[in-house]
């Protein structure tokens, strides 16, 4: 069975025992990359259930260090995670709900640690919105039962996708593993099922024996980053104006993007130069906003209600947010792409490189291609890349360097802000075309000719590789190939380590022996 199985299997047999129980003296909601008050499918029910039976419900948070190694989390995530703890504390204890943060070194301790805490204070009922990844739904299956044993229960619920995995599938009954047909099911669907573009409420103000009875965790304080994710200050201080946190940023960013930007996304989306995407990628992935929040502000902003149709930025948009959910339906069904193998399994036998030398150029923007280099600086600079750079430089490190896949999507996970298993995973399939829906293997990106499409002016590029700065006119793209080697040689800028006439060559030559011996 698929992890998801085993849990909804965990959650039926429990069903029964789960609307049972009597609620003891607290219901629990254990927060995890969902950290938000507003739209809370699992925050809003837990309430819910502790208002009803007049008892305090209490927020909880793990930290697990290990965990974070485990799905190689980016420190400048967790910094992340943290501040925007810091900003729920307060927004939960404006409704008198304390938030306990607690610190627990191995990821298997977690289950027991959760009971232990819910045993000592009294609880009964544990509420959590779902994560979609392998060990966490199997994680999530156990402690169903678990809890159900020893006299408690635990209730996951679908809350980070619009529509949740599992309820689409094709005339023949099968997952869809294209996107546009995928796309037009989902809009559909959402038509058809009005509820899932419900906002789940604000969790109702605590009952008020919770200040009395909980003060212990209204005084938790949430800890700095563990040892394996310290960064340091200076990085502290970029992420945090980078990275503005919490839920209201979110909101503030997500009006702002819906009043301003919206409109002209079509057009703008492209330009790495240009801020013309939402830049709320961070929230979705700590679950600071909730698509269902965004999609419904932009389809309110639209002259009509249909997901598809009226204005072309926020049709598109939307589409966009939906590739998110595409992915994630993709992950539930095929969770094999958890376990380092691609989607297509006819892709597994290409001879890929492991050329140290040329994925340290790629990693440190050094590889002489100026559009690569400029957006892999963005990377280590921000946690965040261009939509558009994020395909360029895929393609680059697969097609071009020949380099495995698999290696960049884990730098990519480790550096990344947003990082989100499902569409990293997958949107590294698509360049390197072994994923769900990818570009075909023989349609490689020539790195000059997206660097002149999509930078046009050379914006980018003099804005992430100073030593381009002196560089003018359409050189910027090549300089060493149009008249500025000089200037480039002078400043220190690599001349390209590949020749992508070449490296295309190799590539086709060996994705084909690599697919003809699958
Ligand atoms: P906008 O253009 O404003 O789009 C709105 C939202 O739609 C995004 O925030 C995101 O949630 C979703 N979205 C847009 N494009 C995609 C896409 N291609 N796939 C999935 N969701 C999408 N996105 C992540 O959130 N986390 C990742 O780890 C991640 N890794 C990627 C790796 C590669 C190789 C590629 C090609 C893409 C990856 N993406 C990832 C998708 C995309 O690049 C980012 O979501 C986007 O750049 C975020 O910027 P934005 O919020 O301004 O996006």
């Amino acid at each position: 069975p698929r992890p998801i199985e085993l849990l909804q299997a965990a959650q039926t047999a429990t069903a029964t025992h789960r609307a049972n129980l009597p609620v003891k003296d607290a219901v629990v909601h254990w927060f995890k990359w969902d950290l938000r008050t507003q739209d809370n499918s699992a925050l809003y029910l837990a309430s819910q259930k502790a208002s009803e039976a007049k008892v305090p419900l209490i927020g909880l948070y793990i930290i697990s260090p290990e965990d974070f190694e485990a799905h190689l989390t980016a420190p400048v995530r967790v910094d992340f995670a943290l501040r925007t703890l810091r900003v729920l504390k307060k927004d939960l204890e404006a409704l008198d709900i304390p938030l306990w943060v607690e610190t627990v070194e191995k990821r298997k301790e977690i289950p027991g640690r959760v009971v232990e805490l819910m045993e000592g204070w009294g609880a009964s009922h544990l509420y959590a919105n779902m994560e979609y990844e392998v060990d966490e739904l199997r994680r999530e299956a156990r402690m169903v039962r678990m809890l159900a044993e020893r006299g408690m229960s635990m209730e996951v619920l679908h809350d980070t996708c619009v529509v949740p995995p599992g309820r689409l599938q094709t005339g023949t009954g099968k997952q869809y593993s294209v996107y546009t047909p995928w796309f037009r099911a989902w809009v559909r669907h959402v038509h058809e099922h009005k509820e899932l573009l419900e906002l789940a409420g604000l969790p109702l103000r605590n009952h008020p024996s919770a200040r009395e009875k909980f003060a212990e965790i209204f005084e938790c304080e949430v800890p700095e980053a563990p040892e394996n994710k310290k960064i340091s200050e200076e990085e502290k201080k970029r992420f945090k104006a980078l990275w503005p946190a919490g839920e209201h940023e979110a909101m503030k960013r997500l009006s702002k993007f819906c009043d301003e930007a919206i409109g002209k996304y079509g057009q703008n989306r492209n330009i790495p130069a240009n801020p013309g995407t939402s830049n709320l990628s961070v929230h979705f992935a700590s679950g600071t906003l909730s698509t269902r929040t965004a999609v419904r502000m932009a389809r309110d902003r639209n002259n009509t209600k249909k997901l598809d149709g009226g204005n072309e930025g926020i049709q598109v948009w939307i589409s966009e947010v939906a590739w998110r959910d595409f992915y994630k339906h993709v992950l539930v069904h095929w969770p094999y792409i958890c376990m380092n193998k691609p989607f297509k399994p006819e892709y597994s036998n290409i001879e890929w490189s492991y050329d140290l030398k040329q994925f340290n150029a790629w990693t440190n923007g050094r590889t002489g291609f100026p559009i690569v280099d400029a957006a892999m600086r963005q990377l280590n600079h921000m946690g965040w890349m261009h939509n558009r750079c994020r395909m360029i430089v895929a393609s680059f490190l697969s097609k071009d360097l020949l380099l495995d896949w698999r290696m960049g999507e884990k730098y990519f996970m480790e550096h990344l802000v947003d990082g989100d298993f499902a569409s990293n995973n997958c949107g590294w399939g698509f360049a390197a075309s072994v994923g769900v829906d990818p570009q075909p293997y023989f349609r490689i990106f020539n790195p000059l000719l997206q660097s002149e499409k999509f930078d046009p002016e050379g914006e980018y590029i003099r804005k992430w590789v100073p030593e381009l700065k002196g560089v003018s006119g359409k050189a910027i793209h090549d300089p060493y190939g149009r008249g500025a080697g000089a200037i480039a040689s002078k400043a220190g800028y690599p001349k390209p380590i590949v020749e992508h006439k070449a490296a295309r060559e190799t590539t086709l030559a060996a994705y084909k022996r690599g697919i003809d011996s699958g």
